[in-house]
């Protein structure tokens, strides 16, 4: 998969080098490159914003520098990813549909956001744009969030994390529901101790415990997610509890 953001701060996007997503770059399994706006601004002072139409606080990125960054950047079959607070919500499902592109292209607003235009001009000539929100709350720019759905996205694409094992029972996967808790040496630690079950060597058993722990831990923290659930996706152990 390639991956392309764009944004007028490329050093917040620093930690795509570290950790696993680095470590994918590094090997060519995913191929990244962080660009500057402002190499596409035209005039002595690399402007990439103006006041906005209509008037109101704050300042508006410029249709004109975007639609040339994204011209060069958008190869065909993208995806453009716009993070803005006013999208449609991330979740495990949006990460799932991203990573099947062949593209991603990121573009970090700042300010009061980019000029609508970008989007409409883009939808009008057929790209797949997204326009997506991490949460209900206003960051300075869309850098964090674009570091977030990578992160996310990233580890779903085949060869960046090193047991696909470890993707299948996590919270918000196939099953719906939350990870059950989980616990490692020693088996003792400051008068707590390991549940006597996963000490057991009995699979069938641990498998059961694991499920049964699932779904409480989702029925008091998200009960939303119970009630989702496919009732064919539980067994009558599931039901009891
Ligand atoms: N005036 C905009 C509004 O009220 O919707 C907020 C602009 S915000 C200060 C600047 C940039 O931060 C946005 O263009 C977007 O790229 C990013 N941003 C802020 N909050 C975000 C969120 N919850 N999810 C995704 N991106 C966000």
């Amino acid at each position: 998969m390639r991956i392309d953001v764009i944004s007028i701060f490329p050093e917040y996007l620093a930690p795509l080098h570290l950790s696993l997503v680095g470590k994918a770059v590094a090997t060519g399994v995913l191929d990244l490159a962080v660009h500057d706006l402002r190499t596409w601004a035209t005039d002595r002072h690399r402007t990439v914003d103006d006041t906005p139409f209509g008037g109101g606080a704050g300042m508006v990125m410029r249709p004109d520098v975007w639609g040339s960054a994204l011209s060069d950047v958008l190869a065909p079959g993208a995806t453009l990813v716009i993070p803005t607070p006013s999208g449609e919500r991330f979740t495990q499902r949006t990460a799932e549909s991203l990573a099947v592109s062949s593209q991603l292209v990121f573009a970090c607003g700042r300010y009061e956001g980019i000029d609508s235009r970008v989007v409409e001009q883009h939808r009008r000539d057929g790209v797949d744009v997204r326009e997506v929100s991490i949460g209900d709350y206003v960051l300075n720019g869309g850098e964090v969030a674009a570091l977030v759905m990578i992160e996310a996205v990233a580890r779903l694409v085949p060869g960046v994390i090193g047991n696909p094992q470890s993707l299948v029972e996590e919270s918000h996967g196939a099953a719906g529901l939350l990870e059950y808790p989980v616990y490692t040496k020693p088996p003792t630690w400051d008068g707590l101790d390991v549940p006597d079950v996963l000490l057991s060597g009995h699979h069938a058993k641990i498998v059961r415990w694991r499920r049964d722990q699932s779904i409480t831990r989702t029925l008091e923290r998200r009960p939303d997610m119970i009630e989702a659930l496919d009732p064919q996706s539980t067994d009558k152990a599931d039901r009891a509890l």
